[in-house]
Order: C-alpha cells, then structure tokens, then sequence
C-alpha cells in the first residue's frame, strides 16, 4: 500500500509510480477515501526493488507491506483511519447508528411506508430501509417492485433521512446508484457473490453510495466475510459495512444462529463498522431488542432492525419479525444508554 505525503498524487506523479510497478509487471489501484488517496498494489508484490523504488521517491511518505488475503480490509491497512459515512453522519461516531423500516415496501400501501418512516424518524433512527426488491427463498412469493423505489425516495425527502435498499443485480444496482440511494444492501445470499461485489464497488466508486454487506448465512468466516468485503474496497469504495445476521443452521427456536458475539471479532481484524442485523438473527420482534443491546455490548456500531407502524399488515418477514416504532424507539435509548457505559478493551 503506497501512501502518499500529499492527500493525492498529480497525474505525473502517479505515472511515475506506474511505470515502477508496471517493470515488476505490477498495476497500481487508486483507492478514494473521504480525505485523501492511498494506492494498491496488485501483482506479485514480493518485488523487493519495486517497494524500495517507490518508496525512494520525493513524494511517498511510506510503501505498507501487508501480508493479508484483505489487505485493503485490514485493521493494520493505510485505511485504518478511515471513518464511513453514511449521508451526513460518520457511523458510530457518536452512539450506535441505527438503521429501521420494515423487511418489505408494500407498493399498493405507500403510505404504509411513509407513516412508518415518519413514526422512525421520531423515535430516533439515523437511516431507513425498506425492501424494494427482496430475495425470496419461495419463487412464488412476492418478489418486489419497482415502484417501491419511488415510494422510498419520497420518504427520504420527507424526513431527511437517509435510505437503505437491498440490490442483486447489475440492474437493479444501476436504478439505486442512479438514484442516489446511501445505502446499497448486499443480502445474505448474495453475500459471496463476487461478481456482484466487484460490480458494486466498481459502480459506487466516487458516489457517496455506502455498502451494507451482510454476512453470508452459511457460517461465512470471520476472515470471508472481511474478504467478501474487500472485493468492494479493492475497486475503489471504502465505505463498507459489515453486518452479521445470524447463520444456519438455527439455533432451535431463532430464525438463524444469533452471531453477534462476532463483532470483537471483526474489530480485531478490520476497521470496518460492524452493524448487526438482529431481526433476522433471532427471527422474532419479543427477542430483537435482547439481541441489539447483545450486539452494542460486543462492540457493534450499528443495528439494522426491521420495524413497521404495524406489522401485522406488513408483508415479507414484518409480521413476524418487525418491531413497532413505540418498541424501536425503547431499543434505540436502551442501547444509546448501554453505549455510554460500555466496556472498551
Ligand atoms: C432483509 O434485510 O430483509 C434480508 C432479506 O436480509 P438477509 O439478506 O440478511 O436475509
Ligand atoms: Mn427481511
């Protein structure tokens, strides 16, 4: 990793440091934080002439050798100082980020939506989410809409909240970047999906749309998930987040295994904020609040909790599994208290 003394190389200078990489038959990746470049070296980065070449030149301050499968990930990485930023706010930053709204935007029932992202915005969330399209294990079950699109935008410009919606295909990811959404979400099924990884990093390069990335539910490892993760950070966006959501098989009686309890974890390995998704971790609003202030506890920075004005009428998993506004506004000033007073290693 080549860190420069200045906050960007010029054009010349880069080309300098290309050509240095290019005779060990190496290519340089420009990586675009919020403040300041910092550039990766791909190939076979063994070369010792190379590092010492690079490093000798006026405007390097240093040339970081990371052994990592996720070097750009990695706690020990140049992007380690690196805080994501989700519409105005740097997550975690000042309490837990909390992400609501409910599983699935009903589009026949926009104002559904719109009420529970008022009703959110009063109880104290930083960011909505809401299925426009939904990955559905049943083939016949309702799979989304386009128009739900819509409905979300109209919510963030009455709230001024910013939005959350999970994509799984180039199309898709195509509509939201064009959008604006702040949030593209990658679900757990397309959590190892590297082709669609690259495609979102690549896309989001040089927008302000961050990646929630879920954990993928088949027990992804700790050090695959933070891989997975780094297929986006290598094509240049940064802004990753990482959110375990429980795993299968399930703990008898929960929707998946509750892993929260991996988020030292994590931290220990990346600077990435780990948001945890609770509601499909235990699967059932009477044990989401238990399972966010778990997570707080562990270390997490964020929540993505699936909430509805009333989830009996929601569809996909909002009657089971969606809390109430009422109920995520006790969740939020739990775990902002919890917060304040939690351990910090
Ligand atoms: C969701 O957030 O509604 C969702 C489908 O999540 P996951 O990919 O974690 O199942
Ligand atoms: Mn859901």
């Amino acid at each position: 990793m080549i860190i420069p003394k200045k906050e960007k190389l010029s054009a010349e200078e880069l080309k300098q440091v290309e050509k240095i990489a290019e005779d060990s038959e190496c290519t340089i990746l420009e990586i675009q934080g919020r403040n300041r470049c910092v550039y990766a070296i791909l190939g076979d980065e063994s070369k010792e002439v190379m590092f010492k070449r690079i490093a000798g030149l006026p405007f390097i301050r240093k040339v970081d050798r990371i052994e990592s499968p996720y070097k750009l990930m990695d706690r020990r990485s140049a992007l380690a100082d690196h805080r994501v930023k989700v519409g105005a706010t740097e997550v975690g930053k000042d309490g837990p980020f909390v992400i609501g709204g409910p599983c699935t935007i009903d589009p026949a029932n926009p104002n559904l939506f719109i009420e529970t992202a008022h009703a959110l915005k009063e109880a104290g969330v930083n960011a909505l989410r809401g299925g426009v399209w939904k990955p559905r294990t049943n083939p016949y079950s309702f799979q989304g809409d386009n128009h739900s699109l819509d409905i979300i935008l109209q919510a963030k410009q009455e709230t001024g909240l910013p939005i959350d919606i999970e994509v799984m295909d180039s199309e898709q990811l195509k509509l939201a970047i064009e959008a604006k959404v702040d949030v593209l979400q990658v679900g757990t099924r397309n959590a190892l999906n590297y082709s669609l990884l690259k495609e979102i990093g690549h896309l989001s390069t040089g927008t302000d749309s961050a990646v929630l990335l879920k954990r993928g539910r088949h027990v992804a490892s700790p050090n695959e998930f933070i891989a997975a993760a780094e297929y986006i950070v290598a094509e240049g966006n940064p802004n990753v987040m990482l959110c375990p959501r429980g795993t299968t098989p399930a703990l008898d009686g929960y929707r998946n295994h509750p892993d929260e309890a991996i988020s030292p974890l994590l931290k220990g390995k990346t600077w990435a904020p780990v948001v945890v998704d609770p509601s499909h971790s235990v699967g059932h609003s009477e044990y989401v609040k238990a399972c966010s202030l778990a997570s707080i506890a562990y270390g997490a920075v964020g929540l993505c909790i699936e909430s509805h004005i009333n989830p009996a009428s929601g569809i996909g998993d909002d009657p089971k599994q969606a809390v109430t506004p009422d109920k995520m506004k006790e969740i939020i000033d739990s775990c902002r208290l919890l917060w304040q007073h939690r351990y910090s290693p």
